[in-house]
């Protein structure tokens, strides 16, 4: 999110203030800088840099705590930005080799779990035949609709197959239920074509942002193009546009900064928590809109050391 406030300023006088410094506020810095521009300052509530990307040490490896795959390779910036640059790999597909276990023990036959899962994957609403109710009802419907063809399976192990498969799907979507999921926002959710599931090796996520910045050594200790111009522990409380040629933030401590441009990245938790004390005046209805209107779940991830 960004407003422009004055104009008549250049590349080198152009005072930005991005508020974030996630992957979205360094992507928007490094660029600013790439295309000359000069005062380009980011301002963090963490002590850290990296936003929901958080890769750290684990047994004799690293874990992302946030961000971990790069999903699809057709249009998606990142995969496009690191493909020939040997920093990344493709998961094969598990499908074959997962195998399914009831709660009490019994592995569910192959040949079982193969043919619903693929109803799970054939009701997932796609095409133009847009779907008016939630993701839930109508992975429901179409589920039970092809199992009743299926007379061998045993109505108890579907059951719980489909809620298996629910609880895989709410990952993806990020929602505690797929009745929260609208069959017509799945549709206009755009996936990139290619492997879902590339990942960084040993290296975690953080990869990714050593590149945008140029950093050689870890990111506690190189900010590579954006040293000096990042402020850690700066949580912005307010934006204030209003009655003034120049923008005024102000700080968690009072302190008032002053820009000529500000970008927003902060995440829609935080949107949603705070948009009504961040923005002076308030955003436009459209934007409240779509703040109050998505939905947020929980993701939990368990790492477990073998
Ligand atoms: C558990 C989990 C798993 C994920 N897995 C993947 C994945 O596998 N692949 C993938 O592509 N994406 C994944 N994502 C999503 C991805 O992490 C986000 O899309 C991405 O981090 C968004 O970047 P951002 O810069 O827009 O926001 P963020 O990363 O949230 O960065 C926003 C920054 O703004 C700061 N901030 C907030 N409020 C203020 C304020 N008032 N003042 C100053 N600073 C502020 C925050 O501290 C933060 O550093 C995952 C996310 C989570 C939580």
């Amino acid at each position: 999110m960004s407003s422009c406030h004055s104009v008549g300023r250049s590349k080198e006088t152009a005072r930005i203030i991005i508020i974030g410094s996630g992957p979205s506020g360094i992507a928007a810095a490094t660029r600013l800088l790439e295309q000359g521009f000069k005062n380009v300052t980011i301002f963090e509530a963490e002590d850290r840099i990296g936003g929901r990307i958080k890769t750290i040490p684990f047994a004799d490896s690293v874990i992302d705590l946030g961000a971990q795959w790069c999903h699809g390779e057709e249009g998606n910036v990142v995969y496009q930005r690191v493909k020939d640059l040997d920093l990344v790999s493709k998961t094969e597909s598990q499908l074959n080799t997962t195998r399914f276990l009831r709660s009490n023990k019994e592995m569910i036959l192959q040949e079982t779990a193969n043919a619903l899962t693929t109803i799970v994957d054939s009701s997932v609403p796609e095409g133009p035949n847009a779907y008016d109710g939630s993701f839930g009802d109508h992975l429901n419907h179409k589920y039970w609709l092809e199992v009743e063809k299926l007379p061998n399976v045993d109505r108890t192990i579907a059951t719980e197959m489909l809620d298996n498969f629910k609880k895989g799907l709410c990952a993806f979507e990020g929602s505690d239920n797929l009745y929260e999921v609208s069959g017509h926002g799945h549709l206009e959710y755009e996936t990139c074509d290619g492997n879902q599931e590339i990942h960084w090796r040993d290296n975690g996520f953080k990869t990714f942002l050593k590149l945008l910045i140029n950093a050689k050594e870890d990111l506690s200790d190189d900010l590579g193009v954006l040293k000096g111009r990042v402020n850690l522990n700066k949580r912005i409380l307010e934006i204030n546009w209003e009655g003034s040629d120049e923008l005024r933030l102000r700080c968690w401590n009072g302190e008032i900064l002053t820009a000529d441009h500000v970008i927003c990245t902060v995440s829609l938790g935080v949107l949603k928590e705070q948009h009504a004390s961040m923005f002076v005046p308030a955003l436009p209805e459209p934007k409240l809109r779509a703040v109050k209107g998505l939905k947020l779940g929980t993701v939990n991830k368990f790492f477990l050391e073998i």
